[in-house]
């Protein structure tokens, strides 16, 4: 018998076509997995029996074949999109209890497009973080290990996402990037993510973060599924004004051409001092992989790259402390009570948020009050446009660029903690993408020493996710990843 977890997505649908198992099986399979596997905590909300009843409808549609484009296949939703009638917390204290009484674009079609929801994944709060640490329903444990017998950060800030994934607890899931948190966390559990371009998806019904940065994206384990992903999450919609009005191609189609002639940019600027001899080792391993398959490597310069971190953290919290205000206590989730008005705002935000949300409303009024602003944000907007023209300028002369996904394989829990600017220096490599808001894709490259996932990543130019995926799925062929975490679900212990 076929292990169900151990499927990819576009395997799982030959499968269901060709009636080796139903999408019950398939389902029920993922919701044992994901009950033996509580202890790495992926999940805020578990939904078996919305899974269930998705389910059994996928099957009706296979029996009489009007099966959908992911009919039957289970997955995660991170817990940032609203789903109607089911809680949605963006892993916040402020938020527990609130059930949307609409859903989310992206997830909307999603469901629309046969797939069944297993529970609602945790995350950083309201997405910020590196490490899913700053989730008010505690941290997620990376499946991965190693000798330290410490548990690991899945990355973040869609880290229970990523552990899921390589827990083999879903076949999919989504996740959203702001600055890396899908391909940070997909590069420290060994699995692939692609954010798009911004304005690919739609961003209606996502708790917001920094609005023009947020962007989602797809999880999976492999570069097709996260292709067979997209095809069903992109596409305009009118309720998102940032929403692009572009055709969505069929991305599958993107991983069939070869490399030959292909330019692959290399940025200098990426060098960064102290960076891990294995990063190094493995990045010019992506190079020579690339180079076999016909593609030219070629060296370019992103000079600016060195004040993207310093941009990203000052935009991000700005636009967050303007998104967050809406949480008064008056109109979602927790409310605390004091004496006037005021002092309810005040003990509902002050008991609602945690740490690092705090600390960023804080940096992000502060950068935007009268007498910052022109110092301070509107600089970061400034230099936010030449590192936009530093990519633009690169494109000229290549097709995509080729860079690590992170500065490091996955940390122990708890590393960084006390020192925010070391746990924003894991961001050095996916912030640019996101400032310029252009596609980057994480992708398995290999293990470290400590026999810990590395990735690489891809970025391309805006609305280029083809020569992404094209890319990243040479780099798939080349690494041959198929080393497999030491903690999965039970059944899959035991199979
Ligand atoms: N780690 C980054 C941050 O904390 C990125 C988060 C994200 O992309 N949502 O802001």
């Amino acid at each position: 018998m076929t292990n169900l977890t151990d499927l990819t997505i576009a395997s799982a649908l030959d499968g269901l076509k060709n009636k080796e198992f139903s999408a019950t099986e398939l389902t029920t399979a993922h919701i044992t997995a994901m009950e033996n596997a509580r202890d790495l905590n992926c999940f805020i909300t578990e939904t078996p029996e919305i899974a269930l009843k998705q389910a059994e409808a996928a099957d009706v549609r296979y029996a009489n074949g009007t099966n959908l484009a992911l009919d039957g296949i289970p997955i995660g939703m991170k817990d940032l999109f609203c789903t109607d009638g089911t809680q949605t917390t963006a892993a916040s204290h402020i938020l527990e209890g609130f059930i949307p009484q609409y859903e989310s674009t992206v997830s909307g079609k999603l469901w629309d497009a046969g797939c069944t929801m297993l529970g609602k994944l945790n995350l950083d709060e309201f997405a910020m973080g590196s490490a899913n640490t700053t989730s008010y329903f505690g941290n997620v444990i990376n499946p991965w290990k190693d000798d330290s017998g410490k548990d690991l950060a899945p990355g973040g800030s869609s880290g229970g996402s990523s552990a899921a994934l390589a827990a083999r607890l879903c076949l999919g899931a989504t996740g959203t990037d702001t600055g890396g948190s899908i391909r940070q966390p997909a590069a420290f559990t060994g699995i692939c993510g692609i954010k798009p371009t911004y304005g690919r998806c739609s961003r209606w019904g996502v708790v917001a973060f920094a609005s023009s940065l947020d962007q989602a994206g797809a999880m999976a384990r492999t570069v097709e599924d996260c292709a067979i992903m997209l095809n069903t999450m992109c596409g305009h919609d009118g309720r998102d004004s940032t929403s692009s009005t572009r055709e969505v191609p069929d991305f599958t189609k993107a991983l069939e051409g070869d490399l030959k002639g292909k330019k692959i940019g290399i940025p200098k600027e990426y060098r960064v001092d102290g960076m891990p001899e294995e990063i190094e080792k493995i990045w010019s391993q992506g190079m020579e992989w690339l180079k076999n398959q016909g593609a030219e490597i070629v060296d370019v310069s992103l000079p600016h790259t060195q004040y993207a971190l310093p941009t990203y953290y000052i935009i991000a919290p700005a636009e967050c402390s303007s998104n967050l205000a809406r949480y008064d206590g008056i109109r979602y989730g927790l409310r605390e009570t004091g004496d006037d008005l005021r002092d309810l705002y005040e003990l509902t935000r002050a008991t609602g948020f945690g740490k690092e949300v705090q600390r960023r409303i804080m940096i992000g009024t502060y950068v935007l009050s009268a007498g910052y602003y022109d110092a301070y944000y509107l600089k970061a907007q400034k230099i936010r446009r030449l590192i936009t023209q530093d990519f633009d300028n690169a494109f000229e002369q290549v097709d995509a660029l080729l860079t690590p996904t992170a500065p490091s394989s996955a940390f122990a829990l708890g590393e960084n903690e006390d020192d925010p600017i070391k746990m924003y220096l894991n961001d050095v490599f996916t912030v640019p993408t996101s400032l310029a808001g252009l596609p980057g894709m994480s992708v398995p490259a290999g293990l470290d020493s400590k026999g810990l996932p590395l990735g690489l990543q891809i970025i391309g130019k805006a609305w280029d996710e083809e020569t992404v995926l094209n890319v990243a799925r040479g780099i798939e062929r080349a690494a041959n990843f198929t080393a497999k975490p030491q903690i999965l679900g039970l059944k899959d212990k035991a199979a």
